[in-house]
C-alpha cells in the first residue's frame, strides 16, 4: 500500500509549518520492505530554539485559558483522530511496521488520551483549609510546569504522543514533542490534527530530528524550558537525567522493562497462553510492556509451552498491510540483529530452541517468532530487553523463587502472573517490584490507568488520575488568620 496523500512533512512551529534551517530532510523508511517511504524535514539546533523560544512566548497566555476551553480542543482532537482513523493506521503500519489491525488498535488507545484528558482538564482543583492551631488558613493551588519538551520512541508512534500531549495541554502547559526519526509522520500528522482543533499558535511545537542530542542538548540547558518528559531506553533516559540536572528540571521517565510473566501451578493455562500471546506478541515483541521472560512452574512447563507453540505456529508473519498477517518486520536492521545476537548468546548458554530462532531472508526485518525452552536464569537474554518475538522459558519450583526471580532486574515496568489463588495473587501485588501488575491478565495498558514503572523502568506515571500531576505545580500560600 501506498503513503497516504497529504501528510505533513515540515516542521511545525509558532503556528507554521516550515523547513529546517538548512532545507536538510531525513528520510522515512518502510521496515517491511526496506524502502524510503518519503522524507520529513530534519530539525537542527537553530529550529529546536525556535521551537522553544514559541513554546515561552505562547506559555503566559495559554496558561490563563480557560481549562473548559482547552478540554474542548483535546475532545475535537479526539473526534479528529477517529474521524480519520484508518489513515492514521495505515501510517503507522507503513513507518513502524505494526500490523494494521494492531494500528488500528493504538488508533483508538492514543485517541484515548485526548479523551480521557479531555475530561480532567476541568477537575483540577486546590484547597482551603484551617491549619490544625486553628489560626493560619492554608491554600493550595495547581498551575501549570511551564514549558515541556517531550521526546518519544518509536514503537507506538501515537499513543506515546498523546499520553504526554493530552495531559501537558489539559494542564495548560506549552510543548516541544520530539518525536522519533524513525516514525515522524504519524506525530506530524497528529499535530495537523491539534491544529484543526484549534489550538492557538506556539502552544504545540513539532521537531523530527536525525540529531537526537544536537537540537535537545541545548533546550535542557535553557532556563526557558520547566520539564522534560521522556519515553524510551533506560541508557538515553539515564543521560537525559543527568542533562537535566543543570536547570533542576521536572522529569518524567518511562523507560524499558525486562516483564516477567508467571504461570503458578494452579493457573488457567488456556488463559495464561491466550494471555501470553498478547503480552509476547503484540507489536511483534517492540513493546516495553512485553513480556520478556517466562517464568512457569515446573509441574505445568510441559503443557503450556506445547499450548505456546501451537498458538504461535498459526502466525503469520510478513508486511503488517497484508490481510491476516499478525506479526509484522522489527523496525530496523540495528533492532534485528539484536534479537539474532540474543538468541544465539542463549543457544550457546544452553538453551533449547523449540521454534524458530532465525531472522527471515529476503527484503525487510522479519524475524521468526520463537519459542526457547530450558534457558538459564542466568542467560543474556533474560538480563536484557528483547525487543522482539522470542519467548525464553525457564521453570520454577516454588513462589519464593518465582518472585525472587521476577524481582532480579534493575527494571520494574511491569509483571504479569497467573493463578487461580486470590491470596497469592495479593501477596504477589506486595512482594513484587513493579510499577504494574498483570494478574490473569496480558495487557495492562489503559488511559484511565497510571501507566509506569520503578526502579530504573522510571520516575512518574502517564496516564490515569495521576497523569496530569506530572503537568502541575503547587503552590502554597499561607493566609493568616482573618478574626486577628
Ligand atoms: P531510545 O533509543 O531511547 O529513543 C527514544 C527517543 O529518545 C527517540 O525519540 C530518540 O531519538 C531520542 N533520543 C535518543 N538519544 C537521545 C539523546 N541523546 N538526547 C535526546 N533524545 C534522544 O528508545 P527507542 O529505541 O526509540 O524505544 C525503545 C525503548 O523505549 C525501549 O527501551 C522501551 O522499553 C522504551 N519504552 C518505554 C515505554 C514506557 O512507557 N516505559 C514505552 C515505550 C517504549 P531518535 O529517534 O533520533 O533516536
Amino acid at each position: 500500500m501506498t503513503l497516504p496523500a497529504g501528510i505533513p512533512t515540515e516542521l511545525y512551529i509558532d503556528g507554521r509549518w516550515s523547513p529546517a534551517a538548512n532545507g536538510a530532510t531525513l528520510a522515512v523508511i518502510n521496515p517491511a520492505t526496506g524502502e524510503t517511504l518519503t522524507s520529513v524535514s530534519d530539525a537542527q539546533p537553530e529550529d529546536g530554539a525556535r521551537a522553544l523560544q514559541a513554546a515561552h512566548a505562547a506559555q503566559p497566555q495559554w496558561a490563563r485559558t480557560s481549562s473548559r476551553e482547552r478540554a474542548e480542543i483535546l475532545r475535537r482532537a479526539f473526534d479528529g483522530i477517529m474521524s480519520r482513523a484508518e489513515e492514521f493506521a495505515l501510517l503507522m503500519t507503513l513507518e513502524m511496521g505494526k500490523p494494521l489491525v494492531e494500528a488500528r488498535a493504538e488508533v483508538a488507545y492514543g485517541a484515548e488520551f485526548l479523551r480521557w484528558f479531555s475530561e480532567q482538564a476541568a477537575h483540577v482543583t486546590g484547597r482551603y483549609s484551617i491549619a490544625p492551631d486553628g489560626k493560619s488558613r492554608l491554600m493550595v493551588v495547581k498551575r501549570p510546569v511551564g514549558p515541556c519538551l517531550l521526546i518519544t520512541p518509536w514503537n507506538f508512534p501515537l499513543a506515546m504522543a498523546t499520553r504526554k500531549v493530552a495531559p501537558a495541554i489539559a494542564a495548560g502547559c506549552t510543548i516541544v514533542l520530539k518525536p522519533a526519526a524513525l516514525t515522524p509522520l504519524t506525530a506530524l500528522l497528529f499535530t495537523q490534527v491539534m491544529e484543526e482543533a484549534g489550538l492557538p499558535a506556539g502552544v504545540l511545537n513539532v521537531i523530527p530530528t536525525s540529531r537526537a542530542g544536537a537540537v535537545t542538548g541545548p533546550l535542557l540547558k535553557d532556563s526557558r524550558l520547566r520539564k522534560l518528559s521522556f519515553t524510551g531506553s533506560t541508557e538515553v533516559g539515564r543521560k537525559l537525567i543527568a542533562a537535566a540536572a543543570d536547570q533542576v528540571l521536572r522529569v518524567s521517565m518511562e523507560l524499558g522493562g525486562n516483564a516477567p510473566f508467571i504461570v503458578f501451578e494452579d493457573a488457567d493455562i488456556a488463559a495464561a497462553v491466550d494471555g501470553a500471546m498478547l503480552a509476547k506478541l503484540r507489536n511483534g515483541g517492540e513493546s516495553c510492556v512485553a513480556a520478556n521472560r517466562f517464568l512457569v512452574h515446573r509441574s505445568v512447563v510441559e503443557q503450556f509451552t506445547a499450548a505456546l507453540i501451537d498458538r504461535i505456529q498459526e502466525c503469520e508473519v510478513g508486511p503488517g498491510d497484508k490481510l491476516g498477517v499478525t506479526v509484522g518486520p522489527l523496525v530496523d536492521e540495528p533492532s534485528r540483529s539484536k534479537v539474532v545476537e540474543l538468541v544465539d548468546s542463549a543457544r550457546a548458554e544452553g538453551a533449547t530452541v523449540a521454534l524458530g530462532g532465525n531472522a527471515m531472508p529476503g527484503a525487510g526485518y522479519f524475524y521468526e517468532p520463537t519459542v526457547l525452552t530450558n534457558v538459564p536464569v542466568t542467560a543474556r537474554i533474560l538480563q536484557e530487553e528483547i525487543f522482539g518475538p522470542v519467548a525464553p522459558i525457564v521453570t520454577f519450583d516454588t513462589e519464593e523463587e518465582a518472585v525472587r526471580l521476577a524481582n532480579s532486574t534493575p527494571f520494574g515496568l511491569v509483571c504479569f502472573a497467573y493463578t487461580r489463588d486470590i491470596n497469592r495473587g495479593l501477596r504477589l501485588v506486595e512482594e513484587l517490584e513493579t510499577g504494574m501488575l498483570g494478574l490473569n491478565t496480558g495487557v495492562v495498558s489503559n488511559p484511565a490507568a497510571p501507566f509506569g514503572g520503578v526502579k530504573q523502568s522510571g520516575i512518574g506515571r502517564e496516564g490515569g488520575r495521576e497523569g496530569i500531576d506530572e503537568y502541575l505545580e503547587t503552590v502554597y500560600v499561607g493566609i493568616a488568620d482573618p478574626h486577628v
